[in-house]
């Protein structure tokens, strides 16, 4: 058995033991799987980061990136604080997470434009929507996006968002919860072929249990074996203009509760998937850092490092501008 085998095969003993798929041997064994593919000084571009996220200040994000081994980060606002029912009457205000606007990501942008771009963002339901992310599209923002509001994800106001990234040519990243926010998961495709020409990213709880054909709505976290076909899966295959944001715990969740049939899954996929962390850590390794967790795992289930660059770096190159 060759080293890398034997890496992988211990490494899907190991998650099945530690339900989560956490853990110091896991992490070592990471380390060395990385370190035999000469992964270790590979591109990686992290789609999803936040400024204050959880009140994080800017210098220990950028510290955080930095030692996560990524080089460039797209930078996700909030919209403006508002009490409504599209932010849950104030409660998800920051996207639930203290996140500032786009007026801050811009500013970390501008200040170091080798290392983040930033995308812009709004509630989608108000009289000032399209101005103001007009506005900043026009000054260099790359995309609209988090999109985390409670609406459907089909309703008037996310087709008018639609419409602003057609017209601008930027996709959209979007937060998917079941009954918390983008509501409508199973109508996406409608999206998908109203706007042909504008490119989505699909991100968080929802979009990631419907890998699963036999996925449960109100299961946030499954950990059951994944049967292939589900929503996502088939969003993925069938739509040209459907990405997928790996980051968070619902990433991470949705390849290490089945490394078989996540393997299969970044191999198929492959042209689609893009690496973000989404984590709010200041250590940007280790057991706290699901960014840093995440990367890993990919390394150790896609050993061919021309895939690989695929999923760190150049499909997300094709999708957002700015990212050299
Ligand atoms: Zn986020
Ligand atoms: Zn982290």
């Amino acid at each position: 058995m060759k080293r890398r085998q034997f890496l992988r095969t211990t490494a899907a003993t190991t998650v099945s033991a530690s339900a989560a798929g956490a853990g110091a041997a896991f992490a070592a064994e990471n380390d060395a799987a990385a370190k035999a593919d000469g992964a270790g000084e590979e591109f990686i571009i992290d789609i999803h980061q936040h400024v204050n996220y959880h009140g994080r200040q800017n210098d220990a994000m950028i510290a955080h990136q930095r030692t996560m081994r990524v080089s460039k980060s797209v930078l996700l606002p909030a919209g403006t604080e508002m009490t409504r029912s599209t932010t849950h009457n104030g409660k998800s205000n920051g996207l639930a997470a203290r996140v500032f606007g786009t007026e801050a990501a811009a500013r970390v942008a501008t200040q170091y434009p080798d290392q983040f771009v930033y995308f812009a963002n709004e509630i989608p339901d108000l009289e000032t929507t399209k101005t103001e992310l007009e506005k900043w599209l026009k000054r260099g923002a790359r995309g609209i996006g988090e999109q985390k509001f409670n609406i459907d994800c089909d309703s008037r106001e996310m087709r008018l968002i639609y419409d602003i990234a057609k017209e601008f040519q930027v996709p959209v990243l979007i937060h998917f919860q079941h009954n918390t926010y983008n509501l409508g998961f199973e109508r996406f495709h409608k999206i998908l072929e109203a706007y042909p020409t504008v490119n989505f990213f699909g991100h968080a709880q929802t979009w990631w249990g419907n890998i699963d054909a036999k996925h449960v709505p109100t299961d946030l976290y499954p950990k059951s074996k994944v049967t292939p076909g589900g929503l996502t899966d088939r969003y993925l295959s069938d739509y040209p203009n459907m990405f997928g944001d790996m980051s968070a715990g619902s990433g991470l969740n949705a390849l290490t509760r089945d490394l078989e049939h996540a393997a299969a899954f970044l191999h198929r996929h492959q042209d689609k998937l893009c690496y973000a962390s989404d984590c709010a850590d200041v250590e940007g390794q280790g057991d706290k850092c699901s960014g840093a967790k995440q990367r890993d795992v990919i390394r150790r289930l896609v050993p061919e490092p021309e895939v690989r660059a695929k999923i760190f770096a150049s499909n997300a190159r094709r999708v957002i501008g700015g990212l050299g």
